[in-house]
């Protein structure tokens, strides 16, 4: 397996090449050359995996397609290391549970759990595997990384609960000083590990943003100190949420021939882009939704082809922050596979012309009907009203708190839901990352998992510094030696 740019640059890569990477050199994306294929009879011997070996195995079997340059036993190793049940509270890993729901007569919504894992967040679905393939490969290659980044809140907490302790990997993690809920502050900040650097920074989200870019922009400084990134448009994060749409794929059916619908709440594409792979690979999925909030980028592509990134000033601050984004990191991806992987196009797209006019329209090119009719996608919005109702009306009938975001992704999907197909909605995060949402809507406090009783009063191990480029570098400078 290779993988290729987005942007048609020549290089042909390998997956461990990529893995520690971002961006391709001319500013694309990574993808495969093609999506392996999985035959009748594969997918049969997958739920055949699933059910008598459990999740870890077969993340191992959707992996080993992709990966080629970690021996096989090493990488099921990794995968079994991942995905146990001490990290991710139960055996199924991903259970699915049915929701009595206000869906067409006949039609079942699923909720398909994500977020049991260490941050009770979907992230770490991914995050948790990509923090012990760093892991094996820095040390296969005798090599350090220093993993330098921005948070609002659950990415930088994912990266750093995935990477602590781990050898050969340093994190270093800005977050707006006195920004994040109180839950997610003690989450990051009560970290002790030695290699895990929690920087708070007297500024909003942005000033966190604007100080990793200057720092990427140093290429003396980055490479010296050997800086990276875990942001999501790692391929390795993408494919390892592939293997939560077979699971549930498997979980919900019976058999190979039914088919299910999934609802993704969604910001920067990511997820929902993993369940686009899936559907590429053969996985009978009818429909992929994509669930925005109040931020609906991406719900206005759908419908219209115009795909208009935001400024800053028009992005909205919602209750289901994590979907607050003003361009979607990973649609390039959708985007190559929609115009038929025409690579010079996407170049001019998303190099020359979101550049130069801040938006592309292809709601009059005949490809993009293909959107809806070859690749399944439909999509929706919620607003703070929506999500309100949405977390009221499914605790009345369940007595079952869902988050916000998860919130959004049922909102947009018990509407579409129909008799004979399956609808799982992705569970991106627990309440009682959200509270304050929660409390607002039930007027309760969400229930909290007891390893996470009391935190607040954790010690914490935390540097607060003014938004200056320099003092950060000279900060990562000083502890990378
Ligand atoms: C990151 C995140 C999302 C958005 O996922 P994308 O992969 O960026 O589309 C949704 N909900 C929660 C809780 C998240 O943390």
């Amino acid at each position: 397996m290779r993988y290729l740019s987005t942007r048609g640059h020549a290089d042909r890569k390998r997956f461990c090449e990529i893995l520690l990477e971002g961006l391709a050199p001319d500013g694309g994306l990574y993808l495969p050359e093609a999506y392996p294929q999985i035959s009748a009879a594969q997918l049969g011997h997958l739920r055949q995996v699933l059910n008598t070996q459990g999740y870890a195995a077969l993340a191992y079997e959707v992996l080993s397609l992709y990966i080629d340059d970690i021996p096989a036993k090493d990488l099921r190793a990794l995968c079994e290391k991942t995905y146990t049940e001490a990290s991710f509270g139960t055996p199924e890993i991903v259970p699915i549970k049915a929701l009595k729901t206000k869906a067409a007569l006949g039609a079942v919504v699923y909720l398909e759990a994500l977020s049991n894992g260490p941050t009770l967040a979907f992230k770490d679905m991914a995050m948790q595997l990509l923090g012990n393939l760093f892991e094996y490969e820095l040390t296969r290659r005798n090599a350090e990384l220093n993993i330098f980044g921005a948070t609002s809140g659950d990415t930088g907490s994912a990266a750093e609960y995935a990477m602590r302790g781990k050898k050969g990997v340093r994190v270093f993690m800005t977050s707006p000083e006195g920004r994040m809920s109180p839950f997610q502050q003690a989450q990051m900040f009560s970290l002790l590990d030695a290699n895990i650097h929690n920087i708070a920074i007297q500024g909003v989200f942005d000033d966190c943003q604007d100080i990793v870019k200057a720092v990427s922009n140093d290429l003396e400084f980055k490479r010296k100190y050997k800086i990276g990134t875990v942001n999501s448009i790692n391929w390795a994060r993408l494919l390892a949420q592939v293997v939560y749409y077979f699971a549930g794929y498997f979980q919900a059916t019976q058999n190979d021939t039914q088919k299910v619908s999934f609802s993704v709440p969604s910001g920067n594409f990511g997820n929902v882009c993993a369940g686009h792979v899936a559907r590429m690979m053969g996985l009978p999925i009818e429909h992929l939704i994509v669930a925005t909030n109040e931020n609906d980028v991406l719900d206005e592509f759908f419908r219209t082809g115009v795909y208009r990134v935001r400024g800053s000033a028009d992005t909205h601050e919602t209750s289901s922050p994590s979907m607050d984004i003003s361009k979607a990191s990973n649609f390039e991806r959708f985007v190559f596979d929609l115009l038929n992987r025409d690579a010079a196009r996407v170049k001019h797209l998303f190099h020359d012309q979101l550049n130069q006019t801040g938006q592309f329209d292809l709601g009059q090119d005949p490809l993009f009907a293909k959107a809806k009719t070859q690749f399944g996608f439909l999509s929706g919005k919620s607003t703070h009203a929506d999500r309100l109702q949405t977390i009221q009306t499914i605790y009345a009938d369940n007595h079952i708190m869902v988050d916000t975001h998860t919130a959004d992704g049922l909102k947009v999907a018990v509407p579409l839901a129909k008799p004979g197909v399956p609808m799982l909605v992705l569970e991106t995060a627990l309440p009682i990352k959200f509270a304050a949402t929660l409390v607002e809507a039930l007027g309760r406090e969400p229930d909290r998992p007891a390893k996470f009783e009391g935190i607040e009063a954790l010690p914490k191990r935390v540097l607060v510094m003014s938004k200056s480029v320099d003092a950060v570098k000279a900060y990562i400078a000083k502890h990378c030696d």
